[in-house]
């Protein structure tokens, strides 16, 4: 569900035309429903409702201060990975406290950002990084508060560049390893051992892999409660949204409409189906979801520069481009385009949706069959929230697009478009070349 929909034969966002805002603001330009973000962390909250729950929303995802500072005020704290993303949360007034700082090569600075903003609890990956922590928090006189992440080895069955869960990724430390790795962290004077954590990939679209990682990781978590004492226990986040349906799928008939056993994961079905699981363990629960929370509330709206007929082949050639919204490229994505203005007495057009970067990888869509647009009009990519704007480039020396949080009938820019002179800011011609 979500709040992008048609009024009359105009696309709009809540109550907002978004021709108005590609007006006002131009184009490429990223839009984000407030609202839409509320009603997904209240339905993730609510599945989940009995338990203890803390939402930590993974920052990378969307780090937008406005997007952060929603999100504060619905009660989330943060999946931090680096200490960018931390000074963001500060930024936006978050609450460091009760976020958690997760990632592979955390630096000796980036922990000591943490430590000395009292961060909930360092996620940690390996044994040497383990060492790592507790000399920084020795320097500074404190207790380190850490959880180890622990790397299930099961299959997420999502597309292999965003599985983190199997033994052959580089995340967390394996099962059968696990209680040796606690039993380490013990013996360290510096660290304090708060809970267990696992993160088994991104865009999963169906519960068992959740359940299965789960179950087993459950023992060992209560045997860390009876040994350790630890409070929590985070299962990450994951959760996949709609991208092949996504304009439909903001509509409660298209759910209806779906065939139980085909149905997309919901937040409901997903509390639904770990609530019992988690429930008998008495911990607090984290969750780390970023792509859920965001990733359906957000389109990039662009312009058609050119219609190219080709031999046998269209081009829609649109201002923007791979660097702005990088998915198709990177993981053969796919992302619903669709008019603003939406005229049934148009023809269909079957083409190319292709950016102007130089390379072939810059295009969006093969052979997409849509409502044929010419120049200057405008079409949105839509489920564009999460990874989007944070993934951007300048590349082919393009600025980063501007971005814009609607809530109702209000919208107001979160993000300017670049300027030519911000892009070159810190570039220097050498006195050796003068
Ligand atoms: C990326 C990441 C998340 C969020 O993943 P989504 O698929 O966006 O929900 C959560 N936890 C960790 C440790 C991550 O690296």
């Amino acid at each position: 569900m979500h709040h992008f929909h048609y009024a009359g034969p105009d696309l709009h966002c809540e109550s907002v035309d978004l021709a108005a805002v590609a007006k006002l603001y131009g184009t490429p330009t990223y839009v984000y429903s407030a609202t839409t973000i509320a009603d997904n962390y209240r339905r993730l909250q609510q599945g989940l409702a009995g338990l203890d729950v803390q939402l930590c929303y993974a920052a990378k995802a969307n780090s937008n201060l406005a997007v952060l500072k929603h999100l504060s005020n619905l009660g989330a704290a943060f999946d931090l990975v680096s200490g960018g993303e931390l000074r963001r949360v500060l930024a936006a007034g978050g609450n460091v406290r009760q976020s958690v700082f997760a990632g592979v090569g955390k630096t000796e600075a980036e922990i000591k950002l943490a430590l000395q903003n009292e961060i909930f609890a360092f996620h940690v990956e390996s044994e040497p990084e383990m060492a790592r922590i507790n000399h920084v928090a020795g320097t500074l006189g404190v207790k380190a508060p850490i959880s180890i992440r622990v790397n299930p080895d099961v299959d997420a069955k999502t597309h292999a560049k965003v599985t983190t869960g199997k033994s052959d990724n580089k995340f967390g430390i394996p099962l059968k390893y696990a209680a040796a790795a606690y039993e380490a962290a013990a013996k360290y004077p510096n660290l304090a051992i708060k809970g267990v954590q696992m993160h088994i990939g991104s865009q999963l679209t169906s519960i068992e892999p959740f359940v299965e990682a789960v179950q087993k990781l459950a023992p060992l978590a209560a045997d860390l409660k009876a040994r350790f004492g630890i409070s929590y226990f985070s299962i990450g986040g994951g959760m996949g949204i709609i991208y092949r349906d996504a304009l439909a799928s903001g509509q409660a008939a298209w759910w209806e409409s779906q065939p139980a056993e085909t149905r997309p994961l919901t937040p409901e079905s997903y509390g639904a189906a770990l609530k019992p699981l988690l429930q008998p363990l008495g911990l607090k629960i984290l969750l780390e979801h970023g792509r859920f929370l965001v990733g359906n509330a957000g389109v990039l709206l662009a312009r058609v520069e050119h219609l190219k007929r080709g031999a046998g082949k269209n081009f829609l050639i649109v201002d923007a481009a791979m660097n702005d919204l990088v998915r198709p490229a990177m993981y053969d994505s796919y992302h619903e385009i669709v008019p603003l203005h939406r005229d049934s007495s148009r023809r269909a057009l079957v083409a190319d949706v292709v950016g102007p970067i130089c390379e072939s990888g810059d295009c969006f869509a093969k052979d997409r069959q849509l409502q044929e647009v010419g120049e200057g009009e405008l079409i949105a990519f839509m489920s564009a929230g999460a990874y989007g704007h944070v993934m951007a480039s300048r590349y082919n020396s393009r600025p980063l697009a501007a971005e814009v949080l609607v809530q109702g009938s209000s919208f107001e820019l979160v993000n300017t478009r670049e300027t030519f002179e911000h892009m070159i800011a810190g570039e220097r011609v050498p006195a050796f070349l003068k």
